[in-house]
């Protein structure tokens, strides 16, 4: 939908976009094609979409035959997008349990993430989804400093270690604040992470599990919010008192297999 038709949609079905929701719908049929094309979905893959909106980019790989199932949070949308004929979820994904939407079937994801709640749905999706070779998303452009934060950083925290983990970081590219109704205050841009050919780490709830309590107290030493971390960094011969803040990713991926062997 175009930025005339997705007024029309919004006035004809009375919607007043939730900031508490983080809605601001995409408008801009490039930018829309652009993220279908970088989700590289084909007629045998299952895409997970989270927070479809109006859906912007729900009806567009509809209409390029694909199956996608998509969670939304605000009922008023979900309920319009399933009368369409949407296959919806109405949750909050960050509380949808396992059990109910069949993670490990979706091949590959995308979002044009809620901003404020960005990354416990990151990092839900990268954990829960153990079968999806792609993940697409919209983000605050400013946000990327968490995701893709170096080592020994203020910004590095859970978030970066999981999705270097996860597979290899693109910015594809800006989207301006004027590809959306209503206009948010800040710039956003669109990233992809990819699972590495050959990589048979699979990132799972008990990895990121690991990784957030590592980070639970990260001016103290690893060992003391994770004892049992202590004969990995021996093994390693990383220095006893590290924080977890200076473990590399493939570190962290090193003592979670040690200590789960
Ligand atoms: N995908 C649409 C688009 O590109 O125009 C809408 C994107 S809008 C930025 C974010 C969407 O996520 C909204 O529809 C909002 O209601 C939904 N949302 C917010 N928090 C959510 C949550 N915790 N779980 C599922 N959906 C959520």
């Amino acid at each position: 939908m175009n930025r005339e038709e997705t007024i029309t949609y919004i006035n004809n079905h009375g919607i007043l976009p939730e900031s508490k929701f983080g809605q601001n719908f995409l408008c801009d049929e490039d930018i829309i094609e652009a993220i279908v094309d970088l989700v590289e979905a084909g007629p045998d893959d299952k895409v997970l979409e989270i927070g479809p909106g109006i859906g912007a980019l729900t009806r567009e790989f509809v209409n390029n035959g694909i199956d996608i199932t998509a969670v939304e949070i605000d009922k008023r949308l979900a309920q319009y997008l399933s009368e369409e004929g949407f296959n919806i979820i109405v949750s909050d994904y960050t509380k949808l349990k396992v059990e109910d939407y069949e993670p490990t079937k979706f091949t590959t994801a995308v979002s044009n993430i809620p901003y404020y709640v960005m990354t416990p749905i990151m990092i839900k999706m990268m954990s829960d989804l153990t079968n999806c070779r792609k993940m697409t998303f919209m983000v605050e452009e400013a946000a990327i400093d968490r995701i893709d934060a170096k080592v020994s950083t203020k910004q590095y925290g859970p978030l970066a270690v999981i999705s270097k983990v996860y597979g290899d970081f693109c910015k594809e590219f800006v989207v301006g604040s004027g590809s959306f109704v209503p206009a948010p205050h800040t710039t956003s841009a669109v990233i992809t992470l990819t699972r590495r050919n050959g990589d048979t780490f699979v990132v799972d709830k008990a990895f990121a599990d690991f990784v957030t309590k590592c980070f639970a107290n990260r001016r103290k030493k690893l060992t003391n919010g994770v004892p049992e971390a202590k004969l990995a960094l021996e093994e390693l011969c990383i220095d006893s008192n590290v924080r977890a803040e200076a473990l590399t990713p493939e570190q962290f991926k090193s003592i979670y297999a040690i200590i789960n062997s």
